[in-house]
């Protein structure tokens, strides 16, 4: 349905110099796709999508929807975007129409539908979304999610081919991502040609026929979920989706504050939801620094936390070490068996730095 080949975007600055935001963009679309893009901010996924549709003419290479290039100039591109809905951060709704003119407005329009027909259709699509109830209310009455969920029945009212969304959920009331996900899983299942650029990973995982993870003005690694997700090729890509939340200390010198660490380590927990964690963190932080690893110094010590896989690990890096410390000095055998209890796996790796001590509680 969609090709791209060697796409590529700059601006000018104001200043003169060139910034490349997408650098040598390709990828195939089939229909009934649900492709899920995701990446660091400032990497270039609403220029991506803005160029699917010219909103964003690209500097070069090519756009072929339904395999005709739509950079070539005399593109009827007024035709191509009824047929590519798009769904904005800030819903871009007409303000100052009603919820069922926003829906009925393109297709009477546009395809010159017959206002009771459009109407008619209009009402179905609002009660796919939920909001029948709403039909006749302005916009400024409704909430977030309603204005979003609004915005997905006009986008649908032109019965288009693919719908393109762009952090349709990052602008609401965290109270209020469901209800916009939701309606948007329903279409994914009615095999709706959907390219999304969130940063709901959970929801990319689940509802994604493929994702494309972009990166620096590329399409870094492109794959089905359980790729992207579970054996991505690249380790930006595994760093990116796992998300992982860290807290890490250096434990250089005499003044440092460890009652001021075990207290920031409590609150990691209580920020992430884990405060169940909260007692084993303090525990093996506690053995390890004050008894085991006591003679090995500098530490390097970083609490983390996947949100993906909900995994938490404590790292203890003894800097410039080559040997594992147990090696060098036996372990405190009650410490080390208060450790074992309190954790699922101790695992201990040479690194570039040190060698460091993983414990997995
Ligand atoms: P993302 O959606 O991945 O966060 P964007 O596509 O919005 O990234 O932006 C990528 C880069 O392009 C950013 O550095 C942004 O400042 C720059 N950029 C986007 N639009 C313009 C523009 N119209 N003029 C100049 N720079 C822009
Ligand atoms: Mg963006």
């Amino acid at each position: 349905m969609i090709t791209v080949n060697h796409l590529s975007k700059s601006f000018r600055n104001p200043d003169g110099s060139v910034i490349h935001v997408l650098k040598d963009v390709n990828c195939q679309i089939e229909p009934g796709e649900v492709i899920s893009v995701i990446g660091p901010s400032g990497t270039g996924k609403s220029t991506f999508l803005r160029a699917l549709n010219m909103l964003e003419p690209p500097t070069g290479g090519e756009i072929l929807f339904e395999g005709k290039n739509i950079l070539d100039k005399r593109y009827r591109l007024d035709l191509m975007r009824r047929k590519m809905g798009m769904v904005f951060q800030n819903f871009n709704l007409f303000e100052h129409m009603t919820v069922l003119d926003n829906v009925t407005y393109a297709p009477c329009r546009l395809l010159k539908a017959d206002p009771a027909q459009a109407r008619k259709e209009g009402m179905e699509l609002l009660r796919t979304v939920g909001l029948v109830e709403k039909a006749n209310v302005y916009p400024s009455q409704l909430s977030g999610g309603q204005k979003q969920r609004v915005a997905i029945a006009r986008a649908l009212a032109m019965k288009p081919e693919v719908i393109l969304f762009d952090e349709p959920t990052s602008a609401l009331d965290p109270t209020m991502v469901g209800e916009v996900l939701s309606v948007m899983r329903q279409l994914a299942r009615q095999k709706m040609t959907m390219i999304i650029v969130t940063h709901e990973m959970k929801f990319a995982r689940d509802v994604s026929t493929r994702i494309f993870f972009m990166n620096e003005g590329v399409i870094f690694e492109d794959g089905t979920p359980d790729q992207i997700f579970n054996h991505p090729i690249h380790s930006a890509t595994r760093a990116f989706v796992m998300q992982i939340n860290k807290l890490p200390f250096d434990m250089d010198g005499d003044d440092f504050d460890y009652p001021g660490m075990l207290s920031q380590m409590n609150q990691f927990c209580i920020k992430y939801s884990i405060p169940e964690k909260m007692k084993a963190v303090s525990y093996v932080t506690d053995e390890m620094v004050q008894v085991i690893l006591k003679n090995f110094r500098p530490l390097r010590i970083v609490l983390s936390h996947s949100d993906m896989t909900g995994e938490t690990h404590l790292a203890f890096m003894v800097k410039g070490l080559e040997k594992s410390p147990f090696e060098l000095e036996e372990p405190d055998p009650l410490s080390l068996s208060l450790i074992q209890g309190m954790s699922q796996e101790i695992i201990q790796e040479p690194t570039t730095l040190g060698f460091r001590i993983k414990v997995k509680i």
